[in-house]
């Protein structure tokens, strides 16, 4: 007879947009008229940039004419075209040096994040910061693993950090963080590196809101830390930094000199990926190489300042109202305090003033009691929801 994962059972049922889109659903129905104003899913509102867009008309024209048709890529980790756009762009941004084979495109972050987990041995412990992206406990939930939470508060900054009694072999860190927008420093992510070499460790590190990071001093990637490469895999994604949540692309990247348990871990995924992983669409790898040129990078940083115009008026407004919170700055998230359990004050926006967030506690037990703000919806509606805070919270 079949056995299933029995794993799976460990896992809490993921109630959080569902639940979310219930109670908007419900109070809908009984409001017809309101307006309501979603700054909970952090989905983008503004369209791929034009450089993208031609490129992916372009390259779907090649697909359909018998010389320029592509089939399986003869590197599924990547054609060479956008892995050469990805190193200059690590090299020219953050003074890192990539080899062509460290890069592997993929379909997206997420995926990468959570199958990156199939290396590893069921037994080690897994370090894992609350709140975060939810996906890091899940994925190894389902595997069994033994987790050991970092708690995140306002004292730490929600940047928690390592110290002696710690102990762990696979550290997730997100920076900036989803769901409280805080930013790890180089001096936070070099004790963090000496650490995970310290302990034969290896640190996945999550940098896919990168491009969001405004302060010059602040790290966009771990590499920019000295010896990161020997104990560091970086994921990013192109979903937000240049509207990729549809269209699916990221990358991931796994430095050749770095040895876990005496094997390669560059050579452990490639073999991973070409059993599992058929490679990204060309059309898309097309589309996403186009973000990486002079007009793409120009391109996806007037969306994203449009964005991070949104969280300045977001954050003005919740000191205006002396609400304590972090993020917006170098990040899409704005993270604020409560004062009361994360899905009443859901409750409060949405009656109150008809504005949708996301509740802390969804985000691990130490959101309880605070709440993310995203700053990608339009200027127009993040301007009238701050109104409404303004006018409410008074
Ligand atoms: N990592 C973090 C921290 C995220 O917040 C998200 C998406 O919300 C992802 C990864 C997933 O990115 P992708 O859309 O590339 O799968």
């Amino acid at each position: 007879m079949v056995k299933i994962n029995a794993n799976y059972k460990n896992l809490k049922q993921n109630y959080l947009f569902a639940n979310i889109a219930k109670k908007v659903a419900e109070y809908s129905s009984s409001h017809p008229s309101a307006k309501i104003i979603k700054m909970g899913i952090g989905d983008v509102t503004q369209p791929l940039s034009q450089p993208v867009v031609l490129a992916l008309a372009k390259a779907s024209i090649e697909m359909g004419d018998k010389e320029t048709f592509r089939g399986y890529a003869p590197d599924e980790q990547g054609y060479p075209f956008i892995k050469d756009r990805i190193s200059s762009y690590y090299r020219d941004n953050f003074d890192v040096d990539l080899d062509d084979r460290e890069i592997f495109v993929s379909d997206g972050a997420k995926s990468d994040v959570a199958n990156f987990t199939d290396l590893f041995s069921d037994d080690n412990t897994i370090i894992i910061p609350d709140p975060v992206y939810p996906v890091y406990m899940d994925s190894n939930l389902m595997l069994g693993r033994k987790i050991r939470l970092l708690d995140g508060n306002d004292e730490n900054g929600f940047l928690p950090m390592p110290n002696e009694n710690l102990e762990g072999d696979i550290i997730y860190l997100c920076s900036p963080n989803n769901p409280t927008g805080a930013v790890y420093t180089r001096e936070q992510l070099k004790q963090w590196v000496d650490f995970a070499i310290d302990r034969k460790a290896i640190i996945l590190f999550d940098a896919a809101y990168e491009a969001f990071i405004a302060d010059e001093n602040l790290p966009h990637s771990i590499y920019e830390i000295p010896d990161a490469k020997k104990c560091a895999v970086e994921f990013c994604s192109l979903s937000k930094t240049a509207g990729f949540t549809g269209t699916r692309c990221g990358y991931t990247i796994v430095p050749e000199q770095l040895i876990a348990d005496g094997e390669s871990l560059n050579k452990m995924w490639m073999r991973r990926q070409t059993t599992k992983f058929n490679g990204t669409a060309y059309i898309i790898q097309r589309g996403a190489a186009a973000v990486f040129t002079k007009d793409g990078q120009a391109s996806c940083k007037a969306v994203i300042d449009y964005y991070m115009g949104n969280a300045k008026i977001m954050t003005d407004t919740m000191s205006k109202l002396s609400i304590w919170h972090i993020g917006g700055l170098n990040s899409p998230y704005v993270w604020l305090k409560c004062g009361m359990d994360s899905w009443e004050y859901f409750d409060l926006l949405l009656n109150d003033i008809n504005v949708v967030g996301t509740p802390g506690s969804g985000f691990g037990r130490c959101g309880a009691g605070y709440f993310r703000l995203t700053a990608f919806n339009t200027r127009e509606n993040t301007t009238e929801a701050m109104e409404r805070f303004l006018k409410h919270f008074k």
